[in-house]
Formats: structure tokens, sequence, C-alpha cells
């Protein structure tokens, strides 16, 4: 590829509405463009990307035996209906009528579409088990769609469905998806970890989640230093546990409340009210500093069931320190206030599990966990006794139990993939069944499995940036390799070497672009572009460099550039 002949699309300022750094860079490296809210458009250069990382993806699901299909994104509602989750799903189902009134949704997510394939083309054991996947565009109609790509409206999902006679054939593929998602972020080049996970909305009994490790991540994360034991606190929780999306939507319009964003306190009393899942939840807000108040943050003690009586932060009569000292009851007491209340609390340098009181260390961590975003603003950063968190877990019972050794550390990870034991919730509600070897028919066991494609584009930069701009694992660099002929104006070599060079490292396989542009951009100006947009290999041309035989190489990541030999260039990049 030539620059003069491709899209280089890069923003020298930092786009205002972009909070985190892979967003600013997807931006500026000229990957992405936003055409409403959580909708973007792939530019040349961004596209490159996300086709590399789907490229994996498909070669790791066929190397595992799955079978690539593509299924519809306008989904009827019967089939929703079907397995209940029409009335189950809050908004973040978009659904629309077609011109004979009938009711369609847009694929958030593809289990009853499948279930209703394979209930149709299967009828024996004997064709099982199956494993069907696609990489399409998804659509869920966050009520924040935030960071770019990173939280979209739409955006691409690898989504796998595998069909089974009975529990161990599940067990056994679901072990096999385990280790392709770990191939496929090892290949990725990224730093990531497998935790327990909360089934949520989606169902079932066993789960994993596939976090890469991110200060700007939403998620919290434990895992031990001497043992497997890995979770996403989220599971510590048991009531967030049952959380589904109207759940997130309430605690995403509190959140705009406490921001000073659009929605009413009223809007949210209506929606807590509407949710009859939300007995009881907390939140650690943003509010105003006072002097009581220092940090400017707020715990927010809501009962889905009372009234919400809000109170103003300074109206407030005491700090109540340490936070996790406290029960729910102290917590009101101390307030002066009924459960429903909203309270102010201090929360300096207090370890968050602190004390042996389960319930409010729950709803502590649950509130932390949920609003992660204001508490990054809050410098948040801890360690944990394995017994503490022991404790914690002991809120959810039939969790299993961890094996006590080692330090457990929390860090913020990025959900890039989530695997489900669906069992057989989706074939009893939906009637797939098959004919045993007794010829009984039988509910076929299902497991789910996602990958957030265009998601790892941004995941990958949070990991792998600076200052200058993003620097790509090779593995999904856009081109690999950048070429930038120096004056070349002024030489009768420059040019032909640096075309000499290009077809000779595409021939070796490698993706290659040649910064040709004239004169009117400077060198400064292409080496601006070519670290801003992360390319990990640069080979400078010069006149000076020719006379001795060598090319200039720098590595995105150092410091200094070194000289090649000339001939030796594409074997050493090779
Ligand atoms: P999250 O907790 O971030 O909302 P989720 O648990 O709702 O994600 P799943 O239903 O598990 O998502 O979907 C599989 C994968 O799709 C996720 O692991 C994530 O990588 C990706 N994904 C989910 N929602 C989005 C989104 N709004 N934008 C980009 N990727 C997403
Ligand atoms: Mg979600
Ligand atoms: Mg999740
Ligand atoms: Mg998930």
């Amino acid at each position: 590829m030539r620059t003069s002949q491709y899209l280089i699309a890069t923003l020298r300022e930092t786009p205002a509405d972009a909070e985190i750094a892979s967003h600013q860079l997807m931006l500026r490296a000229g990957l992405i463009r936003k055409l409403a809210s959580g909708m973007y458009t792939w530019l040349p250069a961004g596209l490159r990307v996300l086709q590399k990382v789907s490229q994996i993806v498909r070669e790791e699901m066929n190397r595992a035996a799955a079978m690539e299909v593509s299924m519809p994104v306008v989904q009827s509602a019967e089939l929703w209906q079907e397995s209940g989750r029409w009335d189950q799903m809050g908004p973040e189902l978009l659904r629309f009528k077609d011109r004979h009134e009938r009711d369609f949704c847009l694929g958030p997510t593809h289990e009853e579409v499948i279930t209703d394939l394979v209930r149709n083309e299967f009828n024996s054991y004997k064709q099982l088990p199956v494993n069907f996947y696609q990489i399409q565009m998804k659509f869920r109609d966050e009520r924040r769609p935030r960071f770019g790509v990173m939280r979209a409206r739409e955006f691409l999902m690898k989504d796998a469905y595998s069909f089974h006679i009975n529990e161990s054939s599940l067990a056994q593929t679901y072990e096999l998806m385990y280790q392709t998602y770990s191939n496929i972020f090892q290949r990725l080049g990224l730093d990531f970890r497998a935790v327990l996970a909360d089934t949520g909305n989606i169902g079932g009994s066993t789960s994993h989640e596939f976090h890469v490790l991110a200060d700007s991540g939403e998620d919290e994360i434990v895992f031990s230093s001497d043992s497997d034991y890995a979770a996403n606190i989220e599971l510590a929780d048991g009531i967030l546990s049952d959380a589904d999306f109207s759940c997130d939507d309430t605690a995403e319009a509190l959140e705009e409340v406490a921001t000073g964003d659009a929605r009413s306190i009223e809007d949210v009393a209506n929606l807590l009210a509407a949710d009859k899942r939300s007995l009881v939840k907390t939140l650690v807000i943003k509010a105003e500093t006072s002097e009581a108040n220092p940090k400017g943050l707020m715990v927010l003690v809501l009962r889905g069931d009372q009234e919400l009586n809000p109170v103003k932060a300074e109206k407030l009569p005491g700090v109540l320190s340490p936070m996790t000292m406290a029960t729910d009851e102290e917590i009101f007491a101390a307030l002066g206030a009924k459960p429903g209340s909203l309270g102010p609390c201090d929360l300096q340098g207090v370890p968050v599990v602190a004390d042996k009181s389960a319930a409010s260390l729950r709803n502590f961590i649950c509130g932390a966990n949920r609003d992660g975003y204001h508490l990054r603003n809050a410098n948040w950063d801890r360690d944990a006794s394995y017994e503490q968190v022991f404790d914690l877990r002991k809120v959810r019972e039939g969790d299993g139990s961890p094996d006590g050794k080692g330090t457990l550390s929390i860090k913020r990870g990025i959900e890039v993939g989530h695997i489900f034991q669906l069992g057989t919730k989706y074939s009893q509600a939906m009637n797939a069944s098959v004919l045993d070897e007794n010829g009984k028919s039988v509910m076929m066991n299902m497991g789910c499995y996602g990958i957030g494609v265009s998601r790892i584009v941004a995941a990958a930069i949070e990991q792998n940036h600076d200052e200058n701009g993003i620097i790509w694992p090779d593995a999904i660099a856009p081109f690999q390799v950048a070429i930038v002929p120096l004056n070349a104006h002024k030489s009768e070599s420059v040019m032909p070497v640096s075309e000499e060079l290009k077809s000779a490292l595409e021939a070796a396989g490698i993706d290659v672009i040649l910064d040709d542009r004239d004169r009117k951009t400077s060198p400064g100006v292409k080496f601006a572009d070519m670290e801003l947009m992360g390319i990990p290999h640069r080979l400078v041309v010069s006149e000076r460099g020719l006379e001795n035989d060598q090319i200039e190489y720098k590595a995105r990541g150092a410091s200094d550039p070194e000289l090649l030999p000339r001939n030796e260039v594409v074997e050493i990049l090779k």
C-alpha cells in the first residue's frame, strides 16, 4: 500500500469527547469515525486491524472444529417470545415493526436463532456434538455508549453455540473453547486473565470471562498469586448476580444524576420501582466535594421497593468512616435517614475488604464495581487477603470454594470474551430435542461462547500505547512495516530502493505501507503519522544510508533507530 493512494486520516488534536486513550487514539490515528452515539464507521486502516483480529479468531475456531455460519441480524419476536426473553430484556433490545406491523428486533446475541436452526436440522444423538459460530455485527441499545468501540451500540462479535446429547459432552467442548480462547488471546499478543464469571441474563450454570488487564477496564477481577483461583468480583455479590439489563439501566441512570447529566431523580425512582429484582442496591458515585466529604464520593443506598428521598450531601449530619465497617442499619442511622435515602461517605484510604460484615461489604463491592468509572477517578487500587475475599464469596452459596492459597490481587479488566454452559435453558423453552441411543427424546445441552472482536481492538490499544500513539502487537497491526523514503525528490536511488524493499517484504508475506507522499509532507510529519498509527517497524531509506548500503530501522517501542545492512533487511524483518 502507498500513502498517496490511502486514507491517512490522522488528527493532531485530541478529540474533546474521547475520555480514554484507546478512544482518543482510534480517532487520532484515523481508524474510526463516529456516525451517531455508539455507532462507528471503520476507516481503511481500522478495518485492517478488525479483520486481522477476526481472522485469528476464525482460524482458532476452525481449528477447534467449529463451523462458520451467518445468521440474520434482524430477528423475529416470536423466537424471543418462545425463549421468554422478549419480556425479560429491557430497552437494550432494540425492537421495531415491519410494514405488516409484525414485531422484530436487532440481534444482541443469537441463542434463539441458532436453537431454532438446530431443532429443525438435527434429530439424532449421532449428529452431536456440533459447534456453530459467526462473526457478525450485533446491536445493543446500551444506555450509555462510551469509550468509542469499547462500549458501542453496534459492534462486531464472534458468537458460537454448541449442542450436546449430555452434560459431559458439553463440558468437553466448553473446555476446548476455554483453551481456544486462551490461544486466541495469546496470538493477539495481549496480557489477559480468564476468571470465573456471573451468567447474567444469558443464563446457565458455569461461566468464565476473559479479561484484558487495563486500568481503564470497567470490571474488577480478583486472582490469587499462588493458585488458579480467579474471578470477576461481580460474582461476590448476591444481588447484582440477579441483575439484568434493567438493573444496568438503573445504575447508569443514577450515575447520570450524580454527574449532573440529563436524567432527573424522579426518573430514577420510577426505574427502580419498575425493577422488581432490585431489592437493595448500593452505589458509589461522585458528589460535590465538601469539608465533610473531601473526596466528593457518595454512597447511595437504595431500596427498590421504597420511595427515593434524595438528600444533598452537605445537608447530611456526618461522615461515615470507614464505610466498610458499617451495616446497612448503621448507615441509615448515621444518616438520620430511612432505607431508601441517599447519603455521603468518606472513603479516604479505606481498604474495601476490611471487615467481617458480609452484607455491607457485599453492598459496597457491588456499588464499587458498578461504578468503577468514578472509582477510577478516585485512584482506586488495593489488595485483599485471601480470607477477606473468601468471606465475601460466602454471600453466594453454591459457588464452590477457593483453596485458600496465596494473596489475592484485585485489578481492573476489560471483558473481551465470555463463555457459558447454558445447559437446557433454551432447548427446553424452545423444545429442541433429539433421540438418544434408546430412541428416547432428550433436550439438547447447549453452550455459548462470545468474543468482542471490535472491543479487542480498543483493548489492545489500552494495553499498548505511549505518548506518540498506538504500538500494535505485530499480529494485528494494520501494516507491519512502514517505509519512509527521505528527500526522494533529490535522489536517484531512494525511491527505487524503497519500492524494491516494499516488493521484497510483501513477497515475504509482510504488510507494508510506503510513505510516498511528496515533499509537501515533511519527514517529521510522516514519522509522526506512522508512530501515531502504531506501525511496529519503520524503515527509513536515505541517500546517505544508501551510500553505506544501510537502511535505518526503528522498532515502534524502541527509543533509538539502528542501521541495518541493506541486503539483510528483509531477512531480519521476516
Ligand atoms: P459488558 O459486561 O461489557 O456489558 P456483556 O457481558 O453484556 O458485556 P456478553 O453478552 O458476554 O457481553 O457478550 C460477549 C462479548 O461481547 C463481551 O465479552 C464483550 O467483549 C462484547 N461486548 C458486549 N457488549 C459490547 C458493547 N456494547 N460494545 C462492544 N463489545 C461488547
Ligand atoms: Mg452488557
Ligand atoms: Mg459482562
Ligand atoms: Mg459477558
